[in-house]
């Protein structure tokens, strides 16, 4: 079993992330930093985003595991106390394939974006938004399925996996998706609605093979996120999304179902 650890920085994390390292080396895993059947995130759930991206060419082939160093994340479920357990648990398998069916697949977005200058690809673990620079008005068409759906004007759009739902998306007064579902959806950042300008208002879940495409309706700086990673673009024509034919890889030793994560971290 070749793993790799990836942490948030700070004193906590890293202390664990050195215990982490002896107790592995001790059980005979090996650090491989090029292509590991398991990547471990200690920290919260902002590190493991940063961990998929940093792997998000090789996450075909991964599982991920978080341990989370503050409170309990969607992510990161194991507590700092139970690295021993999880290094055992590990290294009683010799690769990831021995894993089965001790792994969940969660559904992930793809996002198109076309710019004047070039168009590019990305996937998102929670979610994509589109904001302005300048904490402007957005004008944006809406498009799902290649129909116009609405002109959007207000503060931005976000659209979210089903794992980013209980984030971002939550916030905005989306509904939370269990991953088991494989959709996307947008929800609305502050739309302006009056006798003028009208959207939907409600937060829109898309299945699978269905697709939004959203349009710059004017000269705008727009700031484009995935996940946690910001990109300022003048230029931009469109944006398209949909739901990802990748997945991605958790490893679950044991079980905590979708619902229990969303009343520990909600309800206490
Ligand atoms: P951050 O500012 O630390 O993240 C904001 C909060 O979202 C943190 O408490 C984070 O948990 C939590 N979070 C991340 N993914 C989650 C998920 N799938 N379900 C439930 N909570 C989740 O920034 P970050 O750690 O880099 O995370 C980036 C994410 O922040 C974005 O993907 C977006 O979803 C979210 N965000 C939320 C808002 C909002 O709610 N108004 C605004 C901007 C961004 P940890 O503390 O464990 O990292
Ligand atoms: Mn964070």
């Amino acid at each position: 079993m070749r793993y790799y650890v990836l942490d948030r920085g700070d004193q906590l994390s890293q202390d664990l992330s050195r215990s982490f390292h002896e107790l592995a080396g001790a059980q005979g895993l090996k650090l491989d930093a090029e292509s590991p059947d398991i990547v471990v995130s200690i920290g919260g759930d902002g590190t493991m985003l940063h961990a998929f991206h940093t792997f998000i060419d090789r996450a075909s082939s991964i599982a991920f595991v978080g341990v989370h160093t503050g409170h309990l994340g969607f992510y990161a479920d194991w507590k700092a106390d139970e690295i021993p357990e999880l290094v055992q648990l590990m290294s009683g398998q010799k690769d990831r394939r021995q894993l089965n069916p001790r792994i969940v697949h969660y559904p992930l977005l793809e996002v198109e974006v076309i710019k004047k200058s070039g168009t590019s690809s990305f996937i998102c673990l929670n979610e994509f938004t589109l904001k302005s620079v300048d904490g402007g008005t957005i004008v944006a068409q809406v498009d799902i399925n290649d129909q116009m759906f609405e002109m959007f004007r207000g503060d931005g759009i976000c659209v979210s996996t089903p794992s980013g739902s209980t984030a971002y998306n939550k916030s905005l007064g989306g509904a939370m998706v269990h991953p088991s579902i494989e959709a996307m959806q947008i929800s609305e950042i502050a739309s302006i609605n009056n006798r003028v300008f009208r959207t939907m208002g409600s937060a829109l879940v898309l299945p699978k093979h269905h697709h939004c495409d959203i349009y710059s309706r004017k000269e705008q700086n727009l700031m484009l996120t995935i996940d946690h990673i910001n990109t300022p673009v003048n230029d931009l024509i469109s944006v398209r999304c949909q739901v990802a034919e990748q997945k991605i890889s958790f490893v679950r030793y044991r079980p905590f179902p979708f619902w229990n994560r969303v009343r520990n971290a909600f309800l206490g």
